[in-house]
């Protein structure tokens, strides 16, 4: 105990904290974590506005024997072409759970994995994910990508061929991060979301200064095409009860669970 109490006094030291936030080390770091089983999955609830079920668990990765967040190494992830096995890593994992969650509650329980630009060049990824689900015997429709806008912006045509095949395989595509991008929709003609997800930005913004109208026409434009939406980052039973107000089909936030590890998840999902 007293040689893992050092070793966190050592890290929380400010001048190490600046060394470790340095992109090569944190690539070094991301390197080992690879090869040294160093990633570990959490989890975090969407809840069902209506019925009060949780329907669908996001898998957010988070490094074991680090305090940097994703926010900081996916970038560096990104720029060094390791997001490629990382998000394989992730990939392979969740669909393990995703086995085990549907045994174990035999539901429909759904499992999102987030999805990188540069996995656009990962040719192979569809047929890795076909493997780990025939494997793992589970639905491709309890499996949901997201993806964010910025994706669909840059390489419109790749992106279009390359989810295609996904959905193809019956694979659920969430529109993540909603309102933090370009918001044009016209690629909703292109590709099938099954969901958008409302960035915490719009939430906070919008019901911060009342106006719920503006989130209100939102999500009934998303209904007017089927589509579901998720609000992201609900802290407050106040912003609760306004998105219920606005028909919000579901609510990711911390005001039902923050992102916890999978057997405490599916402890925690009876609960909710
Ligand atoms: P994201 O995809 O938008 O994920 C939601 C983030 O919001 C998560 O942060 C989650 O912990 C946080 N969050 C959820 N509810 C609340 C809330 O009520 N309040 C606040 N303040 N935050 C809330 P996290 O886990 O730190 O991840 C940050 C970002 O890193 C993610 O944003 C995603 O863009 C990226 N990321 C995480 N895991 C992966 C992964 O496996 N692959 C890829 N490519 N990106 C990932
Ligand atoms: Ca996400
Ligand atoms: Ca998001
Ligand atoms: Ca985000």
């Amino acid at each position: 105990a007293k040689e893992s109490y050092n070793q966190d006094y050592l890290f929380y030291q400010p001048d190490m904290f600046n060394k470790i936030k340095n992109k090569q080390d944190i690539r070094k770091i991301l390197r080992l974590a690879l090869k040294n089983n160093g990633f570990k999955l959490k989890y975090q609830p969407q809840v069902n506005t209506k019925t009060g079920n949780v329907e669908t668990l996001e898998a957010l990765i988070r490094l074991k024997n680090y305090s940097i967040s994703p926010a900081e190494f996916i970038p560096v992830a990104e720029e060094s072409g390791l997001i490629i096995e990382i998000s394989r890593w992730v990939t392979k994992r969740a669909i393990k759970d995703l086995a085990v969650l549907n045994k174990k509650k035999n539901k429909s329980l759904k499992i999102s994995i987030n999805f990188s630009v540069q996995q656009l060049n990962d040719l192979d990824y569809i047929n890795f994910i076909e493997e780990n689900m025939r494997a793992n015997k589970v639905n491709f429709e309890n499996l949901e990508i997201e993806i964010t806008e910025s994706l669909l912006i840059h390489q419109e045509q790749k992106a279009i061929n390359y989810l295609n095949q996904l959905t193809d395989l019956g694979i659920k595509l969430a529109l993540d991060d909603f309102g933090t991008g370009y918001s044009s929709l016209n690629y909703l003609t292109y590709i099938s979301f099954s969901k958008v997800k409302l960035d915490k930005i719009l939430i906070e913004e919008f019901l911060e200064y009342d106006n719920i109208n503006t989130i209100d026409s939102l999500i009934s434009l998303f209904h007017s095409m089927e589509l579901p939406v998720v609000a992201e980052g609900v802290e407050t039973e106040k912003q609760l009860a306004k998105l219920k107000t606005a028909n919000c089909d579901y609510i990711q936030g911390y005001i039902f669970s923050k992102p916890l590890v999978f057997s405490q998840i599916i402890e925690k999902i009876d609960q909710l």
